[in-house]
């Protein structure tokens, strides 16, 4: 059986890691979030973790270097599984080839990117809504949220010329319900 391979992709707070959920269980994929990795590695206190949290609470990216090894760590270590969801990577040019040169050693590729398009207004409002509960620094503050917006649409929306350039971009709905947004991708994968 071929692998599936998504990128869910978008801005902060378009709602990756919620719809990562349905997919995974729908689909049977591993959920790779490099958000999430780079916040284990905060609470265990590694030398990464320090080096990630200035980063991270300044609202930037952590070096290409760092979120590429983690990746490339977690698919070497699942040779079985049936593919992944990536969530938050790759967020730069450099991070879309590495993944497609690890990918390829693999003897696989990415299947598709799904991209939740959202408007700013809306992203601000469910990121500082998160904030107040969620515990996560970065959701907190309105110029930190600011900043990662700005700093996905300088960086990491351009990626979305480098998979439609593979044929690879289907462009998602992200504002309405959660179940209609998975509805959505679902139609996305299927078709
Ligand atoms: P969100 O999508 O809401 O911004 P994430 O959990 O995906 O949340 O990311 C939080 C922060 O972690 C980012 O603002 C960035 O500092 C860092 N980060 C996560 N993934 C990457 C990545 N692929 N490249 C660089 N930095 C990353």
């Amino acid at each position: 059986m071929k692998k599936m391979n998504i990128v869910l992709f978008g801005p902060p707070g378009a709602g990756k890691g919620t719809q990562s959920k349905f997919l995974m269980e729908r689909y049977g994929l591993e959920h790779l979030s490099t958000g999430d990795l780079l916040r284990a590695e905060i609470h265990a206190e590694t030398p990464l973790g320090l080096q990630a949290q200035e980063l991270m609470s300044a609202g930037e990216l952590v070096p290409d270097d760092v979120v590429v090894g983690m990746i490339r760590n977690r698919l070497q270590d699942n040779p079985k599984s049936k593919g992944f969801i990536f969530d938050g990577f790759p967020r730069t040019r450099a991070q879309a080839e590495a993944l497609d040169a690890t990918l390829v050693k693999l003897g696989s590729g990415i299947t598709v990117m799904l991209a939740l398009e959202v408007e700013e207004e809306e992203l601000v409002k469910r990121l500082l809504g998160r904030g107040a509960t969620s515990g996560r620094p970065d959701d907190k503050s309105e110029e930190v949220v600011r900043k990662r917006i700005r700093e996905y649409e300088n960086k990491t929306a351009p990626l979305k010329e480098y998979y439609e350039g593979q044929g690879k971009l289907r462009r998602i709905n992200g504002m309405g319900s959660i179940a209609d947004i998975t509805a959505r991708l679902m139609k996305a994968i299927d078709g």
